[in-house]
C-alpha cells in the first residue's frame, strides 16, 4: 500500500494548496515522479486517478499530468553534473533495475564520466513532486 500512501499524500499537498489559492475544484494535478524512487508507477497512477479523488468533490472532474523525473548526479570530487546515461550504466539492463528497486546501489554502478569518481550527490530524480494544481472557484465565471 506504499503506492497508494504517496497517492494519498499527493493529494492532500493538493487540496491544502487548493484551500491556499480559494479553488472549489481542482482541474488539474501535476505531479513529477523520480526515477529513482521507489514506486510501481502504475499503482500509483491508479490509486491517484482511480481510487482516491471520490474522497473530495474538489477532485470531482480532476485530470492527472504524471511525468518521470530523470535522475542527475553531481560528483563530490570534481561539481560535474550528470545524468544517468553519462554514469555509465542503462537503466533498461539488470543494473538499472537493481537501481530502480534499491537507489543506494547507484553508488556501486554509476561513475562520474569527468573524472572517474563514485562519489556523487543525488540532486534529482528522487520523491515525488507536486509541481502544479489548476483549478477554479465559483466566483470565477469561467
Ligand atoms: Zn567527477
Amino acid at each position: 500500500m506504499h503506492e497508494l500512501a504517496l497517492a494519498d499524500s499527493v493529494l492532500k499537498a493538493a487540496l491544502s494548496a487548493a484551500d491556499d489559492a480559494g479553488l472549489d475544484r481542482v482541474e488539474r494535478i501535476v505531479v513529477r515522479v523520480g526515477e529513482l524512487q521507489q514506486i510501481k508507477r502504475d499503482l500509483f497512477e491508479f490509486s491517484l486517478t482511480e481510487v482516491l479523488p471520490a474522497q473530495d468533490v474538489r477532485l470531482a472532474e480532476v485530470e492527472f499530468d504524471v511525468s518521470e523525473e530523470p535522475v542527475r548526479f553531481q560528483c563530490r570530487s570534481c561539481d560535474t553534473d550528470y545524468g544517468r546515461a553519462d554514469a555509465g550504466f542503462d537503466n533498461d539492463g539488470d543494473e538499472g533495475e537493481a537501481i530502480h528497486f534499491i537507489p543506494e546501489l547507484s553508488h556501486a554502478f554509476a561513475r562520474c564520466p569527468s573524472c572517474g569518481s563514485p562519489d556523487f550527490d543525488i540532486q534529482a530524480g528522487r520523491g515525488i513532486t507536486l509541481v502544479r494544481i489548476d483549478g477554479s472557484s465559483e466566483d470565477d465565471p469561467g
